[in-house]
């Protein structure tokens, strides 16, 4: 694997990332539609920040995308500045989508680009900004095994464990469930805090029982005191990105004919979380409309 990385998406996540790539020697050129984003880390780090997409197409062997929704890839592969990127990458690079993106979506567009000899790979990742600044993030990858096997140790200055899981678009459905079982259990962990506190159960206490019982989870054991009860409400991943992954896993589901029904009903109530609350606010906080829910009575 040789040239430069471009990196697309200097947010919460890609931020880390890119600088964990640069901290392993790589040559990095970063881009982000908020360009200061990619400025601040030019200055910050030793990378290259650039205006335009083309231009990083023309500098870049491989393409990382750290982007909010694989619509948001789509259009910066193919459609900003006149489909730009796309054009200017030479044959035999490699694009990998790193963002929650939806399979389906991800598997047409590596058609597409496969039609100008580019080769996609998907490797969303679990594991939140803590895990990208220390670079032990959980990495789901899908593709042809000879390209996953080329971005292997790119991948790895960013995740300590790194799945493959089949074939393109595998790693995003992967994602959209994990993240789906992942918002379930938080849903259900407010939903017993509300009615444990009601009935006159002290929060702390409870989490304290649950986390040494079977009802605990990743929710029970690192939000519900640490960002819920405390208030401070910081994980940095916004409800509005957790109601679009599980809107991708129960959309997924309707679409290739399985019945999920706690899919419909928890992509419900992150959908009402992310419009009550305004979707750039943090997931955790999503208790907050809920409970304007109130009680029912009769
Ligand atoms: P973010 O909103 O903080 O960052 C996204 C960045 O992309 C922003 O800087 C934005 O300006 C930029 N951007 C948007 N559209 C663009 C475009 N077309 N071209 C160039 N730049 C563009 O989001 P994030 O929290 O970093 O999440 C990124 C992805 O990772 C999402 O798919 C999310 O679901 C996933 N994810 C997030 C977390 C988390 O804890 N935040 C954890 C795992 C996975």
């Amino acid at each position: 694997m040789s040239g430069s990385i471009g990196f697309i998406g200097i947010g919460n996540m890609g931020r880390p990332m890119a600088a964990n790539l640069v901290r392993g020697g790589h040559a990095v050129i970063v881009y982000d539609v908020a360009p200061e984003r990619a400025r601040g880390f030019a200055d910050e780090h030793q990378a290259r920040a650039v205006s335009s997409l083309a231009e990083l197409g023309r500098g870049a062997g491989t393409v990382i995308t750290m982007l909010p929704t694989g619509r948001d890839v789509r259009a910066a592969l193919l459609e900003m500045e006149g489909g730009a990127l796309a054009k200017s990458l030479k044959a035999g690079s490699i694009v990998i989508d790193m963002s929650s993106s939806d399979p389906v979506g991800t598997r047409e567009l590596g058609k597409e680009l496969a039609a100008r000899g580019v080769r996609l790979v998907d490797a969303p990742v679990s594991g939140g900004v803590v895990r990208a600044k220390d670079g032990s993030l959980a990495i789901m990858i899908g593709g042809d095994a000879e390209t996953i096997e080329a971005v292997k140790p790119i991948l790895g200055h960013m995740g300590k464990r790194l799945f493959e899981v089949g074939g393109l678009g595998n790693g995003h459905a992967m994602k959209c469930l994990n993240n789906f079982i992942a918002a379930t259990q938080f849903a259900a962990a407010a939903e017993a805090m509300r009615v444990g506190k009601e009935f006159g159960l002290d929060p702390n206490v409870m989490f304290d029982v649950i986390n040494a019982s079977t009802g605990r989870s990743f929710a029970s054991e690192n939000l519900m005191k640490q960002e819920v009860i405390s208030e401070r409400f910081g994980t940095g991943f916004t409800v509005g990105l957790l109601a679009k992954d599980v809107k991708i896993a129960a959309d997924l589901a309707e679409q290739i004919g399985v019945e999920a029904p706690i899919g419909r009903l928890t992509r419900d109530l992150f959908r009402e979380a992310s419009d009550t609350l305004g979707a750039d606010q943090d997931h955790s906080s999503a208790v907050l409309a809920w409970n304007k829910r109130g009680k029912k009575r009769g």
